[in-house]
């Protein structure tokens, strides 16, 4: 199955803690990394009346996995863990977090999961990087992710230049 992920991090060295996910990804036998890209860099949404928050450094990568999505997600979970990643409060700072974005062009709705992701359509630094390697794709329910990417705003996010 072809599945996008998006990467994210604001703590710990950003840039370092995204490169070591995807080295990790890439160790996986069951995981095969694909497309990569560019790094991105993007304000922190905050809840309002929160404290400020680094920017992030956000990316988007395509995988290849004959894993179901439930299992794919625990394999990021394993990898964030492995990273110091801590579960706390919603939008809260974060050393990594990996969300499953697309899943082929299946629509899951568990407990654990909502495919494809539940804010990607609102989120320019997972739409801009998507749309730099997925380029004319549907997104399932959702249409033309061309369309999405050129609607919504760069409003603060930076394209770093390639890694
Ligand atoms: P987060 O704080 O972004 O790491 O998300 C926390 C929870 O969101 C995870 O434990 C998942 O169970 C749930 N979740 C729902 N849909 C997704 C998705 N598409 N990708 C990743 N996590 C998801």
């Amino acid at each position: 199955m072809k599945c996008y992920i998006g990467l994210g991090s604001n703590l710990a060295e950003p840039l370092i803690q995204l490169q070591t996910a995807l080295q990790q990804i890439e160790k996986e036998p069951e995981l095969q990394l694909g497309k990569v890209s560019s790094f991105y860099q993007s304000k922190a949404l905050i809840l309002p009346d929160a404290p400020p928050q680094n920017d992030y450094i956000n990316a988007v990568a395509l995988l290849e996995t004959d894993l179901s999505a439930a299992l794919l997600l625990q394999k990021l979970h394993k990898i964030e863990a492995s990273q110091g990643r801590e579960r706390n409060e919603k939008w809260g700072a974060r050393t990594l977090d990996l969300d499953i974005l697309l899943y082929g062009d299946l629509h899951i709705q568990t407990k654990i999961l909502t495919i494809p992701h539940a804010q990607m359509q609102y989120r320019n630094f997972v739409l801009h990087p998507l749309f730099e390697i997925a380029g004319a794709i549907d997104i399932p329910g959702l249409g033309s992710l061309s369309e999405m990417a050129q609607k919504i705003a760069w409003d603060g996010l930076k394209k770093l230049t390639k890694h």
